[in-house]
């Protein structure tokens, strides 16, 4: 299939495996868009908890997912602003309670249908590298190029505590293992949409890669297949 602004790049993989970074990298790299389908999740959560919803209120939440405007903005330095109904929430929706609640949020249908809507109208431009946890499966199960990202759970931890620790984020290492872990079950365990491999997806194990490996790797996957596409 022939989109108009080139092929499109999905990366999958369980929290902290460097699908963020490396996106944001191989768009660059390619002049792409990032798409972040997780901030979306995040920010459906955000607002919820803002309100006062309860997140394991499937109905409400549903409603919430529909009704709230999401906006991913592109900076010409190549990072995303996202915005909620106008509002810059780009640092609120980073912080672990956030997380926590995406993760409880994203497991119902009703959310998952609204944002899968947003998100393959994104992909159908192409010109995209969209990163998340059902991007091969389901929201663009016709990428050109599919990514699944992994690394061991302790290197995981490690790399979202240190994250946390430059955004100032007071947490201990064991408590970001702990998240980590329970996100990971209910992400890959949960009916709807759960976080598999694609059976044509190429799964790189970042665990002892460098960023800058990982970004050569993805880009030279996608040099190969838009060769094979001219020929
Ligand atoms: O990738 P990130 O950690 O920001 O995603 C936040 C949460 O959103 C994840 O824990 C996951 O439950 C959910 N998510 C999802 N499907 C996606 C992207 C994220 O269910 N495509």
């Amino acid at each position: 299939m022939k989109r108009p602004n080139g092929i499109v790049i999905a990366i999958d993989g369980p929290a902290g495996s460097g699908k963020s970074t490396v996106a944001k990298l191989v768009a660059k790299r390619l002049g792409y868009l990032y798409v972040d389908t997780g901030a979306m999740y995040r920010s459906v959560a955000l607002k919820a908890l803002r309100l006062g919803v309860d997140v394991y209120n499937e109905a409400m939440m549903s409603h919430l997912a529909q009704i709230t405007d999401i906006t991913l903005q592109q900076q010409s330095d190549g990072s995303v602003r996202v915005l909620v109904d106008g509002e810059d929430v780009t640092e609120a929706i980073r912080t672990p309670e956030v997380s926590e609640a995406s993760s409880i949020t994203s497991a119902h249908l009703g959310v998952r249908e609204a944002l899968t809507m947003k998100q393959k109208l994104l992909a159908e431009q192409g010109g995209v590298v969209m990163e998340g946890r059902d991007v091969q499966t389901v929201v663009a199960p016709d990428a050109e190029v599919k990514i699944f990202l992994t690394a061991s759970l302790e290197e995981r931890a490690k790399r979202r505590w240190i994250e946390m620790q430059q955004r100032g984020i007071e947490i201990t290492y064991e408590q970001v293992l702990q998240d980590v872990l329970e996100r990971d079950k209910r992400d890959s365990t949960r009916s709807v949409a759960p976080l598999r491999k694609a059976p044509d997806a190429v799964e790189i194990d970042t665990t002892n890669m460098t960023i800058d490996e990982v970004v050569d790797k993805i880009v030279e996957l996608v040099r190969q297949k838009q060769s094979c596409e001219k020929e």
